[in-house]
């Protein structure tokens, strides 16, 4: 059963009213009642109006499902959408006080739905977390969680800034794509390497400011808000840069040069059964156009048509295919790859024909996909379409047929795509994962934020 924001403000309007100073009607309510079914609670607390701090919250309707629709609970919970950390405060403090989970969710693209648990999770939306300050000086962006990386790319480049990484849609929230450890391809670290300073709401309704000094800021980088909810980020931006892109033939054995040696950001669709794959060959746009804020569309001397223009229109804009997909993504070793490749040739049933390549360097952060920062990983992802798809049992088939593959190759998965690991295999995965488990503990001592579902997962 979903608590829907009512239900929890009835429920916790005897709360709500023991703070604005209603203790003794609350105390008179009996434990039994505090603990009934909404519908039984209703009658409880319709004389006790929730006018206090839960009261204000604004709601927000969250379709439980992800942006694929592959995992689709069919209904929608009505969430809390809070704009402020105390209202933050207040709801976390109200979880702990019930003994409820609570889930901190963005936009929902991620397809692992670990943001929900489906039982009785309070869901906190950062829609309206949207503060958005720049530094010029200091090239960082200062905002709030539920910024999406649309905002944050235009108004960054209005500033002659850019971040250093991203994913490709522009239509997912800060506070997600960081928490996820999602990533461009480009030889450096996820959007998480970017984070450096950030405040959080934790476990314990603490509001708590870290930087990147702090001991416990590599396990907050990519932590899927089982440490609490990121209220506010601050990112390092790099001076605007421009990017052109163009499309060749390559033939899939010649992946590594392909996509090391194509440009700082090229990405690969390699082709498994049939020559020949597509480099996507990114480099930096030689024109240095200083007016060029569009995308420009044309025939370079060789005959062969690009895109150029800013770096997030580029690289950071990409337009969903219809129908909708679901996978899995997982960093790999650079060393490790071809045996990757040589098993999905071996063996390409339940494989997409093609799967998308991308690279990246280690980095710091405890459950990063890549954890050696001088070490090259390649970012391999295999999607089926949902829509259409006559059998998508088909993507939880390849999903763990890949899982089988990458764990045997020292692979990482991608947190916002499809996992069907345990967690001893996850344990086997992250040896670090001990110490994101002492930090979570310390943050979370009641596991507010670590749901079931969270805790099949990472032990
Ligand atoms: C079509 C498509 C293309 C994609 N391409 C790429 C790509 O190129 N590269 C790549 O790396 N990824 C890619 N992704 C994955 C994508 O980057 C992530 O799904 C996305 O960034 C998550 O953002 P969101 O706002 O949807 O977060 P959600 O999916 O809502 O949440 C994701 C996780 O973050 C946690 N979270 C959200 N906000 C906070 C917060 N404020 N504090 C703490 N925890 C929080 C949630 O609890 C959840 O665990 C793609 C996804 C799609 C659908």
């Amino acid at each position: 059963m979903v608590l829907t924001r009512r239900a929890f403000l009835r429920r916790t309007g005897l709360t709500a009213a023991s703070v604005i100073g209603l203790r003794q009607i609350a105390a008179g309510a009996s434990a039994k009642t505090l603990l009934s079914e909404p519908s039984q609670l209703a009658d409880a607390t319709n004389s006790l109006k929730p006018e206090g701090l839960m009261a204000g919250i604004e709601s927000a309707n969250v379709p439980l499902r992800d942006w694929s629709g592959y995992t689709n609970y069919g209904r929608v919970a009505e969430a809390f959408a809070p704009s402020s950390d105390a209202e933050i405060v207040g709801l976390v403090k109200a979880c702990r006080q019930r003994g409820q989970t609570c889930r901190v969710v963005g936009l929902r693209t991620s397809w692992s739905l670990y943001w929900f648990d489906q039982t009785n999770d309070l869901l906190i939306s950062t829609k309206n977390l949207d503060q958005l300050a720049f530094d010029t000086e200091a090239m960082t962006v200062t905002c709030g969680a539920g910024v999406t990386l649309e905002t944050l790319h235009r108004e960054a480049w209005k500033r002659g800034l850019t971040l250093a990484t991203s994913p490709a849609p522009p239509w997912v929230t800060v506070g997600g794509a960081v928490s996820t450890g999602s990533h461009g391809s480009v030889m450096a670290g996820s959007m998480s390497s970017s984070l450096i300073r950030c405040r959080l709401v934790n476990g314990q309704g603490e509001i708590v400011d870290l930087d990147e000094h702090h001991p416990d800021f590599d396990a907050v980088r990519i932590s899927l808000g089982m440490l609490g909810v990121m209220t506010e980020m601050t990112l390092q931006l790099q001076k605007g840069f421009r990017l052109t892109l163009t499309q060749e033939p390559f033939a899939t054995q010649n992946w590594e040069q392909s996509l090391f040696e194509s440009g700082p950001m090229s990405f690969l669709h390699a082709n498994l059964l049939e020559e020949p794959s597509v480099v996507f060959k990114v480099d930096y746009d030689s024109s240095n156009d200083e007016n060029h804020n569009d995308l420009i569309k044309g025939t370079n001397a060789d005959g062969v048509p690009f895109v150029s223009g800013p770096a997030h229109l580029v690289v950071m804009n990409y337009a969903p295919p219809s129908p909708t997909i679901a996978g899995s993504e997982w960093a790999v070793p650079l060393e490790k790859f071809q045996s990757v490749l040589d098993r999905f040739k071996a063996d390409n049933q339940l494989l997409p024909a093609k799967i998308w390549m991308k690279k990246s360097a280690g980095e710091s952060a405890l459950l990063a996909a890549g954890s050696d920062p001088d070490k090259a990983y390649v970012q391999c992802g295999c999607y089926h379409p949902v829509n259409g798809n006559q059998d998508p049992k088909i993507i939880e088939q390849m999903v763990k047929k890949v899982e089988n593959i990458m764990l045997n190759n020292n692979g990482r998965p991608h947190f916002a795509k499809l996992i069907y690991m345990n967690s001893d295999q996850m344990r086997s995965l992250y040896p670090k994962l001990e110490t994101f488990q002492e930090v979570r503990q310390r943050m979370d001592p009641d596991g507010v934020f670590y749901t079931k579902r969270l805790k099949a997962l990472f032990g």
